[in-house]
């Protein structure tokens, strides 16, 4: 996948104190009071950056609150006024992109769901042609980095420049957090996209307080650019995603306590020492192809083979055998089944592709 996409660096628009964008409030505004009690504590966080509250809430099911809608704009402009921290709310659909820059929003973002939908996407799209306004963009709910990508190349196409990914993990299975990270995800992002920033969302991920600490700790040791983090002057009585939001307080330990790593070091026994190790790795690299490369060789000689004694290519039994012996044998190197499952299943493919083409 290629794609290109004009992106103007963070810092070039966003001047903030400190290395990492931090983005929090509420994941809904649903009074006048919460809304305003919530910004002012966390307007004292002095690396707090950007108000955030969710207006039009996307719920799975009709009935649980769905958001104060448009009176909330009047509340966030309050914050902005009061506070003097910039603001920013989901947008869903044209109607709510009007409402919000009619009521002068400094940054917009697009939620999961709705970039998971490409008529929604384009829709919000087109009510932004002309409009000059930085425009966050969360992961889809589901797994798709091209999905992510669509929507992020139908926003900047309406001429918005000032683009910030959002990770904030995938509805697929997980056995602790709400939403799977699939970190591969958003660093394939970076490597296709590299101007573009991305913040983690560690609390749509974790779902619940537990998690959010680490996962947060993990998008800085990735090097993504800031965080996106859910926080409610009471959490437990918040009327959407209670479990994951923490006070405005403990918002302010966190923020302490998280270790942030510079993205390299300019220690000469750092660099000879990387340096060392990078070799040893290159080296390795150049076995294991070598390796593939025989074992393929062995395949295309089977292939024939089979052909000879008119025998079928892909034999159940034989595939069975080498992932019953193989994943043991990974474990007891140390490596996880799902890994080698992975890397023999690709093996594999290729080899059931190469005795094919002994059959043509
Ligand atoms: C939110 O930020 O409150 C929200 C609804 O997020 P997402 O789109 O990631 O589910
Ligand atoms: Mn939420």
């Amino acid at each position: 996948m290629t794609t290109e996409l004009k992106i103007l660096s963070l810092k070039a628009w966003f001047p903030f104190e400190g290395d990492k964008l931090i983005i929090a409030g509420p994941c809904s505004a649903e009074t006048k009071n919460q809304t305003l009690q919530t910004a002012s504590a966390l307007k004292d966080i002095k690396k707090v950056h950007l108000f955030r509250a969710g207006l039009w809430k996307p719920r799975t099911r009709p009935g649980s609150f769905e958001g104060i809608g448009e009176t909330g704009l009047n509340w966030m402009s309050e914050v902005k006024k009061t506070t003097h921290m910039p603001i920013t709310v989901e947008v869903a659909n044209a109607g709510h992109v009007e409402k919000a820059l009619a009521n002068n929003v400094d940054v917009l973002w697009i939620g999961a769901r709705t970039t998971a939908n490409p008529f929604s996407v384009q829709e919000i799209a087109d009510a932004l042609s002309g409009v000059d306004i930085p425009v966050m963009i969360k992961n889809p709910i589901n797994p798709d980095l091209s999905l992510w990508v669509g929507a992020l190349e139908r926003i900047n196409g309406s001429g918005i420049n000032r683009l910030i990914a959002i990770h904030r993990g995938f509805s697929t299975h997980h056995e602790e957090y709400r939403n799977a990270p699939h970190w591969e995800i958003p660093l394939k992002l970076k490597t296709l996209i590299p101007p573009l920033p991305i913040l983690c969302d560690p609390s749509h991920i974790a779902g619940s307080r537990k998690h959010l600490f680490q996962i947060a700790q993990k998008a800085m040791d990735l090097d993504m650019d800031g965080l996106m983090i859910e926080s409610h002057i009471n959490p437990d009585e918040a009327l959407s995603d209670p479990k994951q939001q923490i006070k405005p307080s403990d918002l302010a330990d966190f923020l302490e306590n998280l270790e942030l790593r510079s993205s390299t070091s300019s220690d000469v026994s750092y660099l000879t020492e990387l340096e060392e190790l990078r070799s040893k790795i290159d080296d390795l690299d150049r076995s294991i192809i070598e390796l593939v490369s025989q074992r393929m060789d062995i395949s295309s000689s089977i292939g024939d083979f089979k052909l000879d004694h008119n025998v079928t290519v892909f034999q159940l039994e034989r595939w069975k055998e080498i992932l019953e012996t193989r994943v043991p044998l990974g474990a007891s190197k140390g490596l996880k089944d799902a890994f080698i499952e992975e890397l023999m299943q690709l093996i594999h493919d290729e080899s059931i592709k190469i005795q094919l083409t002994r059959f043509r």
